[in-house]
């Protein structure tokens, strides 16, 4: 028997987050949590979180083999259970299967973490049709998926729930280099923000998480890989400058999604061991 933490070590995977063993352990015993980009980065470090807290975990990504593993691994991370489903958050034919199927075999989503995304870099000028139609399907619309598909089951049930969106920091901070992708992520925000005053008397708390520049294949892969070195650099101080930190591991958004749902409160302020991560909008600074 080996832990995760030497499994994830041995295969290069992010490690586990500590933060099960503190206040939150067990603190989500068998209950139901599904999160969406589930097979990498920050949907994978989120999974390992919840699963630490004793929670059921649904990882769902386009990523079969991914998305496999990750329930592989948050079983021995401490989830009750953990299952892999493959689905495409961009395709609304499929989510809404997926959402029945989960129902059905699961039951109902106690916690939807909306983070599959892709990166995108182009200015405005620069980005075809095409381009902006994949962004806003996966980054927008998947969220919208989500949202729509499990949160009605949640809404239905009438015993209350979470959901996170991954939104950005990319979301309130202009830069020509990503203009579809910032575009998409301020999408998430308001779109967060309109659900959290709608769901807020059925008890569903509604956030956006909004990272800054982390550690994970998005900003090492194709994702941000166009941005011209001297736009990134200038991304990365202006991250730096208002968080304190250039680039963070996945597993700190994780423990931030983690706690935000513990502690119940749809708004985290912003906190110096949060690394960086601003909730909700109302909170992000002006540049
Ligand atoms: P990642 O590439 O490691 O993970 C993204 C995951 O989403 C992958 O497993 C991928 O297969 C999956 N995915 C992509 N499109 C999908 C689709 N259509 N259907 C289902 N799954 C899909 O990157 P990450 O950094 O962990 O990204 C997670 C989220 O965090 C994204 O929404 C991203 O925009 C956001 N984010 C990342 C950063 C950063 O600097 N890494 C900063 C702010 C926000």
């Amino acid at each position: 028997f080996i832990t995760s933490q030497e499994t994830a070590r041995h295969e290069g995977l992010p490690a586990r987050v500590p933060t099960g063993k503190g206040p939150y352990a067990d603190r989500f015993g068998g209950r139901l949590v599904l999160v969406t980009g589930a097979a990498s980065g920050i949907g994978r470090a989120t999974a390992f979180a919840f699963a630490e807290a004793g929670a059921r975990i649904v990882a769902v990504d386009r990523d079969a083999e991914g998305a496999v593993r990750t329930a592989e691994l948050a079983r021995l991370t401490g989830a009750r259970d953990a299952w892999a489903e493959c689905c495409d958050v961009s395709d609304e034919q499929a989510m809404e299967k997926l959402a029945a199927k989960v129902a059905a075999e699961y039951g109902v989503v106690d916690v939807l973490v909306n983070n599959a995304g892709i990166g995108f870099s182009g200015s405005f000028m620069d980005t075809s049709t095409d381009d902006w139609r994949k962004v806003l399907d996966v980054n927008l619309w998947g969220v919208i998926h989500g949202c729509r598909t499990f949160g009605r089951q949640m809404a239905e049930r009438g015993q209350g729930g979470h959901i996170v969106n991954t939104a950005s920091a990319a979301a309130f901070q202009p830069t020509k280099a990503l203009a579809a992708y910032a575009t998409s992520k301020a999408g998430v925000l308001m779109l967060s923000e309109c659900l959290r005053a709608e769901l807020a008397g059925q008890g569903i708390g509604v956030s956006a998480i909004c990272p800054g520049i982390v550690n994970t294949a998005i900003t090492t892969s194709a994702g941000f890989a166009g941005v011209p070195e001297e736009e990134q650099r200038r991304l990365q101080e202006k991250t730096a400058r208002l968080y304190g930190k250039r680039n963070y591991p996945p597993e700190k958004v994780a423990e931030a999604i983690l706690r935000a749902v513990a502690e119940d409160r749809a708004v985290v302020p912003v906190a110096p061991e949060a690394h960086g991560m601003r909730f909700i909008s109302r909170f992000a600074p002006r540049l």
